[in-house]
């Protein structure tokens, strides 16, 4: 896989003709029909939920009414049910730079943390910090709480910000366990650099792929990564709450063992033995029975991915952003958005942020207005660019949609102060 991407240079006035040219020069293009995307909706939140690939009604369909209504218990093995899982996992090594037999698609990736985090702490019995980064997605930070909690008092949590990491890094570290790239500014962490520099301290470096995997060049086995765990919803478009995926490395499986000791990473599920023996490879990493109908959706969303080059992917992604980082500042100059994410294009993912003090009625005036991104608190509006399905001339019309809103005040009227329980 190639890790480099080409870079497109934007005019310094870019109009929606420019847009529509790259538009029918761009190979990824013809991508789009592979998604159910509503007429005239810009989505730009592919990076909370992924849009829905065209097949996946009919893969639903053949799952439910076939493998489970005609088919029933026989489908765990004439369907393949029971090596789903490990299938999944498999298509999607290549798109994180695994190889085959490192990943698995299981639980949640809060589920995936808690068990590498506590696998890590076993292999590192004289070791007591664990380092996160503490602006992360608060999952993440929890579930590392969780994990010192049931160490009474042996490890503790460190948080730094991003600089700060390397330098955390010494003789009594476990793990740092950080989120390759930040779910609110977008900044991309070298894994490279922060792996080595965990490995020659003697710790274990753990990545979470949330807002990478499907959305930029991942090469966890040339970074020498320990552990990594994702969502499939996200870039992936595996389907709401589909389930998520745990990287191992191959040298690790068999020695780390995850606490949660369910009869699915059993060395023998179906032997029915009284007590726990681990699997000895990948699947020890699993805890029950994985819930078919939305697991079977991950794969639709993967097959789109693999007829991908993931070079391409990022070459559009780093262009699409800069676009609309130009666009914004250039036509929304004088309206108090500040730029919240790295402005260089390879210190960021597939997503750009601006925060705003009136954040929240402004992103709800966008969404009024079929512009679909997010609000995260307290003052970030964010936007998530999913190349496969997301044009040059979306951006722009995405901006023009903006600059209307903040040119006539849309955003003050009172049905846009409403606070919705998901932002
Ligand atoms: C999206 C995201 C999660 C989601 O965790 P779930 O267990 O799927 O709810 C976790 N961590 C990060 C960094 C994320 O971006």
């Amino acid at each position: 896989m190639t890790l480099d991407a080409a870079t497109i240079e934007i005019p310094a006035t870019p109009g929606r003709a420019w847009c529509e040219d790259m538009d029918r020069a761009d190979a990824l293009a013809p991508m789009r029909d592979q998604f159910d995307l509503p007429d005239g909706m810009i989505y730009l939140d592919g990076n909370s939920l992924g849009a829905m690939p065209k097949a996946a009604s009919a893969r639903a369909q053949t799952v439910v009414t076939h493998e489970w209504g005609t088919d029933l218990i026989k489908s765990w093995n004439s369907a393949g049910w029971f090596d789903l899982p490990v299938r999944l996992g498999d298509k999607l090594a290549p798109l994180i730079g695994a190889d085959a037999g490192e990943a698995i698609v299981c639980d949640s990736t809060s589920q995936n943390l808690f068990k590498v985090l506590s696998a890590a702490v076993a292999m590192r019995p004289d070791r007591s910090v664990l380092i996160l980064e503490g602006s992360n997605f608060p999952t993440n930070n929890y579930i590392a709480e969780g994990v010192a909690a049931a160490t009474s008092g042996r490890v503790s949590v460190r948080l730094c910000e991003k600089d700060e990491i390397a330098d955390a890094i010494d003789e009594n570290t476990v793990a740092v366990a950080i989120t390759h790239v930040h779910y609110k500014s977008g900044h991309v962490h070298d894994m490279a650099a922060i792996t080595a520099r965990a490995h020659a301290a003697g710790a274990l470096a753990i990545w979470d792929l949330c807002h990478s995997a499907g959305a930029m060049p991942v090469d966890l086995n040339r970074c020498n990564a320990d552990f990594a765990v994702g969502c499939t919803y996200k870039y992936l478009n595996g389907g709401p709450g589909s389930p998520a995926f745990l990287f191992a490395a191959k040298r690790h499986q068999g020695q780390a063992l995850q606490p949660v000791t369910g009869w699915w990473g059993h060395a023998a599920p179906f032997a029915f033995e009284p007590g726990y023996r681990p699997q000895p490879g990948l699947r020890q990493f699993l805890i029950g029975t994985q819930p078919i109908l939305s697991m079977a959706l991950v794969e639709t969303g993967l097959d789109i991915h693999l007829q991908a080059d993931m070079a391409a992917i990022r070459t559009k992604s780093m262009a699409l952003t800069d676009l609309f980082i130009h666009l914004v500042e250039q036509r929304c100059a004088g309206h108090g958005f500040t730029l919240a994410s790295p402005r260089e294009a390879a210190e960021r993912g597939s997503q750009v942020s601006f925060a705003h003090a009136e954040g929240y009625p402004i992103m709800r005036a966008l969404i009024a207005a079929g512009v679909i991104g997010d609000f995260r608190a307290p003052d970030t509006v964010r936007f998530g660019f999913t190349p496969l399905y997301v044009g040059y001339a979306d951006v722009w019309d995405a901006v023009d949609r903006l600059v209307t809103i903040m040119d006539q005040g849309v955003w003050k009227r009172p049905e846009h102060q409403e606070r919705d329980a998901v932002t």
